[in-house]
């Protein structure tokens, strides 16, 4: 890369360009799975820094990354060669206007960084599950997290972002503004340009009731059908999330940990998830909303991990067999069984990108490999580890993809949401200058 070029993008930008004879590169280069070896990171610190970054990467034909958390399953949030553009700098959370609780949001925040922002004004913001998450990356997609029966996803409690767009143009979309941009940055993730900051509505919440309930493995079936039941009947205060682990270290036993969240004061409205079967630990208390968010967890190098997932119109006894009958042994996939239903069926699926909404629940089979296996053999091995579960799903969710092509972008969404993201990606990105993503080529 001209160094010129560089140092005349430094000059117009408030932000910074770091490249590979900066300190800042290593940290800066790694999304949370992909080490990349970008020609440049642009730090923006305003939207004329993105609409800066945007025009550079289309002149000189690079690769444009877009970055808020670094999350991506699928590493796209780096790149070899390209332009990585890192929004962490723009992480603000202001509360906007108080009486409507009306929070303005940097996409480069953290949602961990939006919870304790939030949480002296006793507010929160319905979103993932995980800390280290951006909001950017996070809320394009949709976002479920611990109280989406009850609020719905992340982009149902929003109410604008501000964008900019590969022309350059800032705008703001809304119901009002850009009504398509606003349906399609609502689950179609990055395709429509670089989101910079975004207005939610926030709920009222000091605290919430959760944590974890480990169950005794051999009692698989039977929790799982406890569960499904239990949950079809919960109050929407109630969200959970299933795991079944394999041995996750040497020593270590196959294991069925149960999540949950009850948003509200009623300490009893967890008790039904304690009689589902023989319970080995369990660590269920009242607090901040913020604690209940996780730490990511810590990946090793020598490790990589290639996942399916979709959705299920019921947890129902097809889903439960093969759960039992392949999962939660030593060598398994470990599987992640999300409990949705209520707020999210009450938005029509065409009123938003995100389409897959009269499903009770999502899951997801997660292989580890080693870090140097063969791509041809990783993905048979998670092929096989899917193919239980493969019939009985319809969709995907993009915002976990970890192998991302045209075939498994167009299994997030039914066949007419797709086309009108197509449309819509024709107006707004031509040329499809952002394609590093859950990528709708634009319709021709
Ligand atoms: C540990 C972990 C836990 C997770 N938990 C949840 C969860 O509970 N619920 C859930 O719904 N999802 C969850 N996810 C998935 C998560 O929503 C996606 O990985 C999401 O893309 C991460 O956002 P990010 O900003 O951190 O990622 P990044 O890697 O920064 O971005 C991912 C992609 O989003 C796009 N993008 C990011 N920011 C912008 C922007 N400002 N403008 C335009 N495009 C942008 C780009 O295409 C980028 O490649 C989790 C992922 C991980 C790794």
């Amino acid at each position: 890369m001209d160094p010129q070029l560089l140092d005349a993008l430094r000059e117009s930008i408030s932000g910074k360009v770091v490249t590979a004879t900066d300190s800042a590169y290593e940290t800066l280069r790694k999304g949370i799975y992909k080490t990349g070896s970008p020609a440049a990171i642009v730090q923006c610190a305003t939207d004329q820094d993105v609409g800066a970054a945007i025009r550079f990467a289309r002149d000189n034909k690079l690769t444009l990354s877009v970055r808020s958390g670094g999350h991506s399953p699928a590493g796209q949030s780096t790149n070899d060669g390209g332009l990585v553009m890192d929004l962490s700098p723009l992480h603000t959370v202001e509360i906007v206007n108080a009486q409507q609780r009306i929070v303005r949001i940097g996409a480069g925040a953290t949602w961990g960084q939006v919870a304790q922002a939030l949480a002296p004004h006793g507010l929160l913001i319905s979103s993932g599950d995980t800390k280290s998450v951006g909001v950017g990356g996070l809320t394009l997609g949709g976002g479920i997290g611990w109280l989406v029966r009850k609020h719905g996803l992340a982009i149902d409690n929003l109410q604008a972002a501000q964008l900019v767009l590969a022309d350059g143009r800032s705008v703001r979309a809304s119901q009002e503004e850009h009504p398509d941009l606003f349906w399609a940055i609502r689950g179609g993730g990055g395709n429509m340009g670089v989101a910079v900051w975004f207005e939610f509505v926030a709920q009222p919440y000091r605290s919430v009731i959760g944590g974890s309930i480990t169950y005794d493995i051999a009692g698989l079936q039977d929790v799982l059908i406890g569960w499904s039941k239990y949950m079809r009947t919960a109050p929407e205060e109630l969200t959970s999330t299933m795991l079944v682990l394999p041995a996750m270290g040497p020593n270590a036993t196959p294991q069925m940990v149960l999540h949950a969240c009850y948003a509200g004061d009623d300490e009893t409205a967890l008790q039904p998830l304690l009689q589902l079967g023989k319970v080995t630990a369990q660590e269920i208390t009242k607090k901040p909303y913020a604690d209940i968010l996780s730490e990511a967890p810590h990946l090793s190098p020598n490790v990589q991990i290639h996942s399916r997932n979709g959705f299920l119109k019921q947890i129902d006894e097809k889903v439960i067999a093969a759960l039992a009958a392949h999962y939660g042994r030593a060598d398994s996939p470990v599987v992640q069984i999300r409990a949705l239903g209520g707020a999210i069926k009450r938005v029509a699926a065409e009123d938003t990108a995100y389409a897959y909404r009269d499903y009770d629940a999502f899951i997801l089979a997660a292989v580890f490999s080693p870090a140097d296996a063969v791509k041809a053999q990783v993905q048979q091995k998670t092929e096989a580890a899917w193919q239980p579960l493969a019939p009985l799903v319809e969709g995907a969710y993009g915002n976990f993809l970890s192998d991302i092509d045209q075939a498994s972008a167009a299994e997030c969404y039914p066949p007419a949401t797709y086309a009108r993201l197509a449309s819509i990606k024709a107006t707004y990105d031509p040329e499809n200058i952002f394609s590093q993503n859950v990528n709708i080529p634009p319709k021709q």
